[in-house]
């Protein structure tokens, strides 16, 4: 199947690495031409990996998602470079882990502006470029958890189902522009983030890694963690003129782990 995404242009945030660092590169497999950003110097390191497995042209940019100027300049960068803007992924690190008791205020108001207000304000800086393409679309990462609470995250259990909630209205609201507007909600996906939450487990509850592996993987039908591979051949697909019909999906890739019906 033709994707269609040779040449379109594609910004994805929060991509030194995992989840976001597998969709640029697999958009750069497809052709796209990719802006990537995140805080630290990793992700110039990540732009020259892609370059030289793909070719593709990919700027990288560090910036802070939880900073307005910084998304502004983000946003404005991809398209001096490119000129243009096609398709935005937003993304960000998780929120700490912890139970309600555990966290301060001063936790819940930096997780509101990690996980919500950099996918507010980035979409609002894309929007007027994204108006202008011919195949535009955005794609939110957000989790399984919005399906189902994970144990010791509340901070993600809460704010994610706002970015949810934005997702689901912008499919709405800006469908008469043609921009699709669509979330993925992983579940567990072998990356960074993942080992650092298995070992907040281990040190809750005494248990191996092994043990707190097998732990996670039992619930899921399949039986194991996702690659960050796996995600992204589905963002791709749903970002693509492809999917061209399918718009306001929260589409789980957890290996059949959330267990409702709809
Ligand atoms: P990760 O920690 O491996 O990678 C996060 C990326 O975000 C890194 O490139 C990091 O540099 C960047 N980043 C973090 N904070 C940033 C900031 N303020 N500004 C700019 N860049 C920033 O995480 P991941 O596993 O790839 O997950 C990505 C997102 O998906 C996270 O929000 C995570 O909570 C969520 N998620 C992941 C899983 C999973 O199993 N991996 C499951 C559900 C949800």
């Amino acid at each position: 199947m033709d994707l269609q995404l040779q040449g379109k242009v594609v910004l994805v945030l929060a991509a030194s690495k995992g989840l976001g660092r597998a969709t640029a590169l697999q958009f750069a497999r497809e052709g796209a031409n990719v802006a990537i950003c995140a805080r630290s110097e990793l992700i110039e390191t990540t732009a020259t990996q892609i370059v030289a497995e793909t070719g593709a042209e990919v700027i990288s940019l560090r910036a802070d998602v939880t900073d307005c100027n910084d998304i502004d300049r983000v946003v404005q960068s991809t398209v001096d470079r490119f000129g243009g803007l096609d398709i935005l992924v937003t993304n960000s690190g998780g929120p700490p882990s912890g139970q309600f008791e555990e966290l301060p205020m001063a936790a819940w108001e930096s997780a509101v502006n990690l996980l919500l207000m950099s996918t507010v304000r980035s979409i609002q800086a894309a929007l007027p470029y994204l108006r202008q393409s011919t195949a535009p679309a955005i794609l939110t990462i957000t989790s399984s958890s919005t399906k189902q609470p994970i144990q010791n995250l509340i901070l993600s259990n809460s704010i994610r189902l706002a970015v949810v909630g934005l997702t689901k209205t912008l499919s709405q609201e800006l469908a008469s522009d043609r921009i699709r507007v669509n979330s993925i909600l992983p579940g567990w996906t072998y990356t960074q983030r993942v080992e650092e939450l298995i070992q907040s487990r281990m040190a809750k509850s005494g248990r191996s890694l092994d043990a707190e592996l097998a732990a996670a993987s039992a619930a899921i039908p399949l039986g194991r963690m996702g690659t960050p591979d796996e995600f992204a051949n589905v963002a791709v697909f749903l970002c693509s003129p492809a999917a061209a019909y399918v718009n306001g999906v929260m589409l789980q890739v957890d290996g059949g782990l959330h267990q409702g019906t709809l």
